[in-house]
């Protein structure tokens, strides 16, 4: 059995990771059994970039393999922002309400009031002996300035998806087998259970 800790303190997160690797010999810990430790610098330009610097960082914390995920928006008109800056868009402690109102005042700027945009998350797993493993995962839909449905978080209540639907009208379950993440947490299980037969 593989002991990973997960990089994040985000419980919905933790819930999604246990969920995709059940079946995988691994003990998935979260980063509250460490203790106090200072948050990684995210100061990369891309997802992969931010969620491999967060994973090999907690892997040297902890001195136990990581898994670290990175995620945010991109949005066609705004030339692919906030991208990495999506959780801080309008400001260092913006919340969800101030962050979509910016999105939705920068596509109103461009002269449009919607636009074509993505979500991605980029997973990355730093093991103890420097191998490190990522898989990424995208969702297509288009920002739009009526708001909808009360589930999700973040920008879904803007971003509608096939059929005339925002990603705040779905379900956990039905999200999860379109999103971004869900898609990256795929493919990292199979990646996992390839590398942790490697292994043996
Ligand atoms: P992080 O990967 O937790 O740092 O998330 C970055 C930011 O991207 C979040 O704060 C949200 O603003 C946005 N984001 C990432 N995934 C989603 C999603 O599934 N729905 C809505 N917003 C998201």
């Amino acid at each position: 059995m593989k002991t990973i800790v997960i990089a994040t303190k985000n419980k919905g997160k933790i819930r999604e990771m246990t969920q995709a690797f059940e079946g995988l010999p691994v003990k998935l810990v979260p980063l509250s059994e460490f203790g106090e430790l200072p948050d990684a610098v995210e100061d990369g330009t891309t997802f992969e970039e931010n969620a491999k610097i967060k994973a090999l960082y907690y892997r040297k914390e902890t001195d136990t393999a990581c898994l670290a995920d990175d995620s945010g928006l991109e949005v066609e008109a705004l030339s692919g922002a906030p991208g990495v800056y999506s959780a801080r868009f309008a400001g260092e402690h913006a919340d969800d309400d101030a962050n979509n109102q910016k999105l939705l005042d920068e596509i109103a700027k461009k002269g449009l009031d919607a636009s074509p945009a993505a979500y991605r998350c980029v997973l990355a797993f730093a093991d103890t002996d420097g191998s490190v493993l990522t898989a990424a995962g995208s969702c297509e839909g288009v920002i739009r300035p009526e708001s909808r449905g009360n589930g999700g978080f973040g920008y879904d209540p803007y971003f509608y998806i096939e059929g005339n639907k925002t990603m705040a009208e779905l379900t956990l379950s039905e999200k999860d087998a379109i999103s971004h993440r869900g898609k990256a947490l795929r493919e990292m299980a199979i990646k996992l259970s390839a590398y942790l037969r490697s292994k043996k």
